[in-house]
């Protein structure tokens, strides 16, 4: 219902019931010739798509699924309210129809250059698409955990992911070990595939310290009796409420957490899991047996990210993301004059940071295609 009271604030019905537009007509006379196309159906690409549409630019949504909402069809719940993942998506998609975007699925783009000031995306089956300026919201992948083979992902059987426990819990079945038991005691490990200097991750991926106490709160809500323990080696709890998330599951839900990188993780002759963790505040060696184990794995780009961005000549910062224009007043900015980004593809957000970030490209976007010269203010600092 939240997000449903959100729809009010939506530029469409501004624009549709607005007087100055039946004034001035302002969509009809300026705007509607100019094209955008953005790249992704996430959050961010559905949220921005929705504003340019709706500010009266005539926009196609190129989305590699079959469906639109990215990574959020695959949460259940969210931090740090526990709403639903599904609501979000709704309330993305009621904008999508209300402002009447044109959506593109199972589209896959083979080629996408810039001719002069007018840019062309080639698809697969042979389709092009013209447009004066282009929204990039392709995203991230999670980190694939067979990367850090100690923990023994893929090779043992009572090691998920973060990702893969969201399934889980959006099945609807009981969450069981493989071989059907219902689990007395349940690790997380944070920090998977970021922090890590071995895999080549230096930053830290934002979003999986809350993730992991949110998950250890649920896997005690599901099963009452159970032991949840969050292998940590600082915890980031920076955003709003969050702390108060981590208190609730310490004096609520009783979840212990235990300072100490995880160094090692083998299988029994049960099928449980036992840890080997340098508990750096007891500052001694700490082994223990879990039933299952669940890898927090980080943020990383995605695929589409890397093709797109090669394709388009966009710049990369030092950790594989897109390099803004300047980190702190262009965010949404490229190194190419045109192009814009949004999301996850910059940087590790949380989905409120994705919502003010997508809001911000569509404007960005608006001013580059009105003529507001960005890259002469860059110059003039
Ligand atoms: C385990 C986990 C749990 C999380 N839980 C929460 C939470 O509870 N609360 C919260 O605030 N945040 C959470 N997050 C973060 C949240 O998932 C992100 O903020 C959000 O999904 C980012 O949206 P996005 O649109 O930028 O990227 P994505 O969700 O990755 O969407 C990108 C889209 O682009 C498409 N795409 C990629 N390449 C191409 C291409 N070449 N052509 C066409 N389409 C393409 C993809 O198919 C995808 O649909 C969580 C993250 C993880 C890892
Ligand atoms: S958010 Fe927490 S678990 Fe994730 S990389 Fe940062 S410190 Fe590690």
């Amino acid at each position: 219902m939240e997000y449903l009271e959100c729809l009010k604030y939506s530029p469409s019905k501004y624009f549709r019931h607005s007087k100055l537009k039946a004034l001035i007509n302002v969509n009809d006379i300026i705007m509607k010739q100019k094209k955008v196309i953005v790249i992704g159906g996430g959050i961010s690409g559905m949220e921005s798509s929705t504003y340019l549409t709706s500010m009266g630019y005539d926009v196609v949504l190129i989305e590699q699924k079959d469906k639109l909402g990215g990574k959020l069809l695959k949460w259940e719940k969210l931090f740090p309210t526990m709403s639903m993942g599904k609501d979000v998506v709704n309330f993305l998609n009621k904008g999508i129809d209300l402002a009447q975007v044109k959506v593109e699925l199972n589209a896959k783009i083979i080629n996408a250059v810039k001719e002069g000031n007018i840019f062309k995306i080639n698809l697969d089956d042979g389709r092009v698409f013209e447009s004066d300026a282009v929204l990039v919201t392709t995203g991230y992948d999670v980190f694939d955990a067979r990367k850090k083979e100690e923990y023994g992902y893929g090779i043992y059987d009572n090691v998920i992911t973060s990702a893969e426990l969201e399934e889980k819990f959006l099945s609807g079945n009981d969450i069981l070990t493989n071989s059907g038991k219902v689990p007395k005691k349940v690790g997380f490990v944070h920090c998977v595939g970021s922090r890590d200097e071995k895999v080549g991750n230096v930053y830290c991926s934002k979003v999986c310290c809350v993730t992991a106490v949110k998950q250890a709160i649920e896997i005690k809500e599901k099963i009452p009796g159970v032991d949840a323990y969050c292998f940590y080696m600082d915890l980031r709890m920076f955003g709003m409420h969050f702390e108060a998330l981590y208190k609730q599951a310490q004096e609520k839900w009783a979840v212990n957490f235990i300072r100490g990188r995880l160094s090692e993780a083998c299988e029994n002759m049960d099928g449980s899991i036992m840890v080997k963790v340098e508990d750096t505040l007891a500052g001694k060696p700490l082994r223990m047996n879990v039933d299952l184990l669940v890898l927090m794995v980080g943020i990383v780009p995605s695929v589409g990210t890397k093709t797109i961005g090669k394709m388009m000549g966009l710049n990369f910062g030092p950790n594989g993301f897109f390099k803004s224009l300047d980190q702190h007043s262009m965010t949404t900015v490229s190194n190419v004059p045109g192009v814009f980004f949004a999301g996850c593809c910059v940087a590790p957000r949380t989905i409120n940071n994705v919502f003010v970030d997508a809001r911000a490209a569509a404007l960005m976007t608006s001013s580059y295609l009105e003529g507001y010269d960005i890259e002469k203010r860059i110059q003039e600092k």
